[in-house]
């Protein structure tokens, strides 16, 4: 994870800086507002720490300004100010988490790592494509252009699998295997039907090919 430490206070700054790099996070520092918003605009942090009474800038202006240009990265407030409406400003203007001071150590780890993984799942981790094709994987929804659909259990696993091997040709007995878990069944059409599903649900631009007499591919670009 990458964190931006904005604090004046270097010794909370030096604190926060020496346990979350032994966490194995990578930090970077700032100590006043606006070279903390210039940071957190210019490099892709994965969360800011953020204290409000901050010189220069106040740092509900700093997150106010943070969410208005990337509305996407989590910003954690770490005040001496506790009280409610402060901590309500701050959630209004756009930050994710509110931590008092004096803080716990592991109370404040706790909350990074929440961040981190909320961050990660938002991520493009959660997307795959081929192309123009665009799976989420959070929504199960598979989408081409405006074109969007809510996939089944089955489709999703199939996409999935085809996504994950694009280019490839995958035999109609490996998808059954991989994607049902089922032993070769000459009979079954499992795999064609779910194709055509597939498909239509894809509109007329589905990147999934026939290979004749084999199985299918997913054309990559
Ligand atoms: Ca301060």
């Amino acid at each position: 994870m990458q964190i931006l430490v904005v604090e004046d206070e270097t010794r909370i700054s030096d604190f926060l800086a020496r346990a979350l790099r032994a966490e194995g996070m990578c930090v970077s520092m700032a100590d006043d507002g606006p070279e903390g918003l210039a940071l957190a605009v210019a490099h892709p942090f994965d969360l800011v720490i953020l204290d409000l009474m901050l010189p220069t800038l106040n740092g509900l202006e700093v997150v106010r300004q943070i969410h208005a240009h990337k509305p996407d990265l989590p910003v954690l407030i770490l005040s001496a100010r506790s009280d409610l409406e402060t901590k309500l400003r701050g959630f209004a203007l756009g930050a994710d988490d509110y931590l008092a001071k004096p803080f716990s150590l592991d109370e404040l780890l706790a909350r990074v790592r929440v961040q981190g993984r909320r961050r990660h799942r938002g991520d493009d981790g959660d997307i795959l494509r081929a192309g123009a094709l665009v799976l989420d994987q959070a929504r199960r929804e598979a989408r081409i252009g405006e074109h969007a659909n809510r996939l089944t259990d089955g489709e999703f696993r199939l996409l999935h699998h085809l996504l994950e091997h694009a280019g490839e040709v995958i035999s109609r007995e490996r998808l059954l295997a991989d994607v049902w878990g089922y032993d070769f069944d000459p009979r079954s059409n499992v795999v064609d039907v779910s194709i055509r599903r597939l498909r239509c649900k894809l509109g007329p631009e589905a990147p999934i090919e026939t290979v004749r007499n084999v199985g299918y591919r997913l054309v990559a670009a």
